[in-house]
């Protein structure tokens, strides 16, 4: 069996705990133009952009919207 060698002090102990939550999720980078999480090297669902530019053209919510969304 695996036992610690050495004794951990608490202040290691604690240390090691604080930093069990990540800031950011793994795998998602920030929208330069929204601010929103996107995934790396798509296009931002949000506002559309890729690479500073308009790429795809997102539909505001005022619109028709009848095709396919029944929730
Ligand atoms: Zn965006």
């Amino acid at each position: 069996m695996a036992n610690p060698k050495k004794h951990h002090t608490a202040s290691r102990r604690d240390k090691r705990r604080a930093h069990w939550k990540r800031l950011t999720l793994p795998g998602f980078s920030k929208c330069l133009q929204c601010g929103t999480l996107h995934i790396p090297h798509r296009v931002c669902p949000g506002c559309g952009f890729y690479n500073g530019q308009l790429v795809v053209a997102i539909e505001a919510k005022k619109g028709k919207g009848d095709e396919g969304s029944s929730r």
